[in-house]
């Protein structure tokens, strides 16, 4: 499986079997990689309902056809029927400004399920519903595991709603001992 990074607000990733991991890369940018390398897009994984994450992905859905898939947990906030929690006030005051357009999740996964060859693993405390995905030894973490120049690290605390649980997440992460982690932030990390 080959990997490809576009960058956006966040690291969106498209894999050569057409899965792309999160959507906060600009459709058109999308469209052009998936061109290049001869790639239709089939699914869309979502890791967790913020912003950055989902900007895209009702566009990117519509103009490939692709199903969204997200965690189970979040899939009222993401399909916009439900207002997210946030860990500060100025943080749910900026989101009233951040216009997220809802996207109707097709597939929604808890901990264990397994759409297209990636298995969903709940990572919570980043927010209640951050999920990882899975192929073999690559990890795709979203932001239960960010980069920290290679290596892995937490968001900042102020983004993230249970930091105690957002620890453990990671280590129980890390614990699946993947070679690759493609963060959702950051540059990959290769493990030792
Ligand atoms: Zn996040």
């Amino acid at each position: 499986m080959e990997v490809f990074l576009i960058k956006g607000m966040c690291n969106t990733y498209l894999t050569s079997e057409g899965i792309l991991i999160d959507a906060g890369a600009k459709p058109s940018d999308v469209l052009l990689i998936a061109k290049e390398h001869g790639i239709s897009i089939k699914y869309v994984l979502i890791t967790h309902y913020h912003y950055d994450h989902i900007k895209y992905a009702s566009e990117i859905a519509e103009r490939t056809k692709a199903k969204v898939v997200a965690p189970e947990a979040e899939a009222d906030i993401i399909e916009g029927s439900a207002r997210p929690k946030f860990p500060s006030l100025s943080l749910r005051i900026m989101s009233l400004f951040a216009t997220i357009k809802p996207v109707k999740v097709d597939i929604k996964v808890k901990d264990g399920d397994e759409v297209a060859g990636m298995k969903a693993v709940a990572a919570p405390g980043h927010t209640p519903g951050s999920t990882a995905y899975v192929s073999g030894d690559i990890m795709f973490s979203g932001d239960a595991i960010e980069s920290d120049n290679g290596k892995p690290s937490l968001p900042p605390r102020k983004f993230t709603l249970d930091q105690i649980m957002a620890e453990k997440s990671m280590k129980k992460l890390l614990e699946l001992r993947p070679k690759i982690i493609y963060p959702g932030h950051g540059r990959p990390i290769t493990m030792q």
